[in-house]
């Protein structure tokens, strides 16, 4: 049960629901309802009560600090018929972050966080001042805790994660997720491509798993996920799925723990010693940005031109000008000159070239937005290729930057190492 009324206005969105669904499967408890309601006592007594009703823990977020609409704390003693009495722990405990602060004392409206249902645990908030609070009734087991998010987290996997693992029924479980990331091709013909090539495996090993498609502006990642009494257990369950769908994600797969090409470009650099230079246009130094958010860059990354105007491409990077008035500034001529005139300026092993048309406006008929070229130079051999991107202009962006990193990433790969 999600309380407070920004969430029903649209102020907040309830990431609280979101990160408990995810924390409550992974430890093998199903999650089978939610509720969002306002800071309305009677709202809240509500949903509650359905709660407990459809099931065995109610889990509660907001509304537990001090302030006159935090009512989640009082609304849920009464509908127990419990008395709220004062934790002489807990009073202690805002004692001292109260003076940490620089306050004498803790300030009258807020010793109310200090008062407890009759007979509930407390359970210790390490990030904040309200305490979570289990109470055991009746129906169910519920448990209310603070809705700012880094409190919420720390006491799900501090206090009460012991209370987590005694509930979970005794044959539950954890479900665990293998993540394949795949970027330049669109969310449809992956779908179709995987999904045919596991509808030949035998039902028995394909309906154990879960197969879940995850798209954003860079690229889908596919997630799998399965029960298993260890990660190992697990993970033999979704193997064969990965070997059924092997060819065919191959050509777009790219290995990374966070999730960003960057990082895989960067590992692959590494393990070749190779260094890197961007000449950028459109992309304006994402690319470069992207790579040095990692830190150690330094190893792999030579440096980059924000290559703008003609002049720059020119002057700093090579370009012919009668290459640029024959067939214009994005063309393939001028991305291949980019990548190898980036390459030769600054020393590297591998120069990337982009060149395009963000928009919204500069579109023409033979270069709409979104036309964009590409030139990759690894150890002086130059490859180009043409991209068109949809959305507006930070999309395009992203979308080039990313086809740019994904084409290295391919030809790299390739690359006799050292
Ligand atoms: P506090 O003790 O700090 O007053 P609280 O339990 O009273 O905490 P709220 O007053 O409801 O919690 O919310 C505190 C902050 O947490 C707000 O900034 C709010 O936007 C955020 N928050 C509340 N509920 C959620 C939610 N379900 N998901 C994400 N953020 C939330
Ligand atoms: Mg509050």
């Amino acid at each position: 049960v999600s309380v407070g009324n920004e969430l029903l206005f649209g102020e907040t969105v309830d990431t609280n629901a979101a990160w408990l669904g995810r924390e409550l499967t992974t430890l093998g408890i199903s999650v089978v309802r939610g509720f969002t309601v306002g800071d309305v006592a009677e709202d809240i007594e509500w949903a509650v009560r359905k709660a407990a009703q459809a099931s065995e823990l109610v889990m509660v977020t907001g509304g537990l600090g001090p302030t006159p609409d935090d009512l989640t704390k009082a609304t849920v003693a009464q509908m127990f018929s419990l008395p709220l009495t004062c934790d002489d722990q807990v009073l202690e405990t805002l004692k001292v972050r109260y003076s940490a602060g620089g306050h004498d004392e803790v300030p009258v409206a807020a010793r109310g966080q200090a008062e407890i249902p009759q007979g509930s645990t407390v359970l210790e908030n390490p990030e904040g001042t309200a305490p979570g609070i289990l109470l055991r009734t009746q129906d169910a087991t519920v448990v209310l805790l603070p809705g700012v998010p880094g409190e919420l987290r720390a006491i799900v996997r501090g206090a009460l994660r012991p209370h987590l693992e005694a509930m979970r029924p005794p044959h539950a479980e954890r479900v665990w997720h293998h993540v394949t990331h795949t970027t330049g091709i669109v969310e449809s013909r992956l779908t179709e491509q995987v999904e045919a090539s596991m509808a030949e495996l035998p039902p028995d090993v394909r309906a154990p798993v879960g197969v879940a498609y995850l798209p954003d502006v860079y690229g889908v990642d596919l997630r799998f996920s399965a029960h298993g009494a260890s990660r190992e257990e697990a993970l033999a369950r979704i193997a064969p799925l990965l070997n059924a769908i092997d060819q065919v994600v191959a050509p777009y797969r790219f290995e990374s723990t966070s999730g960003d090409l960057a990082e895989a470009v960067s590992t692959e650099l590494r393990a070749r010693g190779m260094q890197m230079a961007t000449a950028e246009s459109c992309t304006g130094g994402l690319i470069a940005k992207r790579i040095t958010d990692r830190p150690g860059s330094s190893d792999i990354f030579a440096g980059g031109v924000v290559a703008y105007s003609n002049r720059v491409k020119v002057e700093q990077l090579g370009v012919h000008v009668d290459d640029i008035e024959t067939f214009g500034a994005v063309s393939e001529v001028v991305a291949h000159q980019l990548a190898a005139g980036v390459a030769a300026l600054l020393h590297a092993d591998v120069g990337i070239g982009v060149t395009g048309v963000a928009g919204p406006g500069g579109g023409s008929e033979e270069k709409p937005v979104g036309t964009v070229w590409i030139g990759t130079c690894v150890r002086g051999e130059v490859e180009t290729f043409l991209g068109r991107y949809s959305g507006d202009r930070q999309a395009i962006r992203a979308r080039a930057g990313q086809a740019a990193l994904a084409a290295v990433y391919r030809r790299v790969l390739n690359a006799s190492k050292g």
